[in-house]
This record gives C-alpha cells, sequence and structure tokens, in this order.
C-alpha cells in the first residue's frame, strides 16, 4: 500500500481568541481530486497554508509524502505546487516567456511545451500577459504552480469572478492535470465546482469538518437531496436548529 499524498490529523490553529480550524483530519490519496469546501471562513485557506508549511499550527500533525510540513517546509515544499491567489505578472511577459523564467528556478523543470497544451494555452503561447482573459490567467497561474513537477498541486479559489465558460475551462484544466498524475488539493467555496471535480472532499463550516466523503455518496445519503448545496443545508439547518432547541 502506498502511504498517502497528505495527511492531516486533528489539525488547530487559533487567531487570538478567534478559532479558524478546529480539529481538522483527512487524508488525501494520490492522483485524485480532493476537495476542502466551505463557505468564506471557514477556514480552508488556512488548513492548506499549514499543510503547505506557510503556517504554523497549534496542535495536531501533517504529513506531506511522509515529511512534517510544519518542521521541515522547505522539503515539503519542493514536493507541493501552489497556485498564486490573484496572480500578477508584467503586463508584457508572454505565457512561454513566464513558464520559462519560472522553470529556471528549478533543476528538473516540467516540459513547457507539454504544460501548455495540457492547459488550453496553445493559442495564446506567445500573448502577452495583459491580453488574457481572467480564465486563461489563472490557467497561466496553474501551469506555474506544476513548473517544478509537484507530488501534489494546491489551487486555491481558481474560478472566483469568472464566467460560466471560463471556469468549465478552468475545471478542464484541473482534471487535465489530475489525470497527468498530480494528485490536486482543491480549495473552493462553490458548492458546484466541488460536485462537479472532486473525487473526495471534506466539507468544513465554522472550522469543523461536517461531512467527509465522494460528492455521489455525500448527496445519495443526505434524504432529498440532489445536490452538495442541498447537502451542505441539510447539515447546517440541522445543526441550527439544534443550537436553537438544545
Ligand atoms: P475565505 O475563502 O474567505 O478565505 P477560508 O475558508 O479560506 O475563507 P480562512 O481564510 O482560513 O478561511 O479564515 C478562517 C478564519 O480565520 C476566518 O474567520 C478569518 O477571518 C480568520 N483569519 C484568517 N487569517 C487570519 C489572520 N491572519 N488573522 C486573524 N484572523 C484570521
Amino acid at each position: 500500500m502506498t502511504a498517502p499524498v497528505v495527511e492531516v490529523r486533528n489539525l488547530h490553529k487559533t487567531y487570538g481568541s478567534k478559532v479558524a480550524v478546529d480539529d481538522v483530519s483527512f487524508v488525501v490519496e494520490r492522483g485524485e481530486i480532493f476537495g476542502v469546501l466551505g463557505p468564506n471562513g471557514a477556514g480552508k485557506t488556512t488548513t492548506v497554508e499549514c499543510v503547505a508549511g506557510l503556517r504554523q499550527a497549534d496542535g495536531g500533525h501533517i504529513t506531506v509524502l511522509g515529511v512534517d510540513p510544519q518542521t521541515q517546509p522547505e522539503a515539503v515544499r519542493e514536493q507541493i505546487g501552489i497556485q498564486f491567489q490573484e496572480m500578477q505578472l508584467h503586463d508584457k511577459i508572454t505565457v512561454r516567456e513566464a513558464l520559462t523564467m519560472f522553470a529556471a528556478f528549478h533543476a528538473n523543470p516540467a516540459n513547457i511545451e507539454n504544460l501548455i497544451t495540457m492547459l488550453g494555452l496553445g493559442e495564446k503561447a506567445d500573448a502577452r500577459f495583459k491580453t488574457l482573459s481572467g480564465g486563461q490567467k489563472q490557467r497561466v497561474s496553474i501551469a506555474l504552480a506544476l513548473i517544478g513537477k509537484p507530488t501534489v498541486a494546491i489551487l486555491d479559489e481558481m474560478t472566483t469572478g469568472l464566467d460560466p465558460q471560463a471556469r468549465r475551462d478552468v475545471w478542464d484544466a484541473i482534471r487535465a492535470v489530475r489525470d497527468a498524475g498530480t494528485t490536486v488539493l482543491l480549495v473552493t467555496h462553490f458548492m458546484e465546482e466541488a460536485e462537479r471535480l472532486c473525487d473526495r472532499l471534506v466539507l468544513i463550516d465554522g472550522g469543523r469538518i461536517i461531512a467527509e466523503g465522494s460528492p455521489t455518496d455525500l448527496i445519495a445519503a443526505t434524504p432529498d437531496a440532489t445536490s452538495l448545496e442541498d447537502v451542505f443545508v441539510s447539515l447546517t439547518s440541522a445543526q441550527a436548529a439544534k443550537h436553537v432547541f438544545a
């Protein structure tokens, strides 16, 4: 049996008196798109920042391919590609130039032409960054996250602000990344996005996991649910009712 790509056990993180992540545990297996899904402020970004070794946890244990990102962040970062939220490149740089520049930071970078093809950027390879649409810019940011041939790509809120077609194009790109063998840890607050893309997910609310499983299993396990949105509403309204009537 191969070790999980990411293992998070009883993660806890507070900011002052604010509990941002409360006893979160999950395992990401190799080759899947694993979702960290939840509303704004649920604790998703804090969780994946701890996984990436960018933030110090207050409690719990994390491993990425067996290495602890809290004590060995440099070793873990070699295995992780992170897409930069609201990434900005120089207006005049072209897609191919940007990838070539970032490739130079790695001893054994990915093949640039393969990345361009996989992310559907062939026609835009020589276009300047400022001329790209929002969806194309996001696909460039995914390509940059993959330039170091990471085992796992962390993609945080990829499709916020995109129109439906651009969103679907980014979804196709993320599936292509998974199909090419990279494990994807996907952070999103879009229930539909998680439903369509994720092989498995944790649903987080108020820093706690309220459900875990594949979208299909979660929907099937919830009476009258036809979507993850229904699952979320069912779970959170049940909790609210418990709170009110307790
Ligand atoms: P969003 O999608 O809005 O970023 P999220 O699910 O990623 O939400 P986090 O960004 O992890 O959630 O934030 C979880 C909670 O911790 C929120 O209440 C947020 O306001 C708070 N928080 C996040 N970062 C800090 C910080 N540096 N200092 C204080 N509070 C913070």
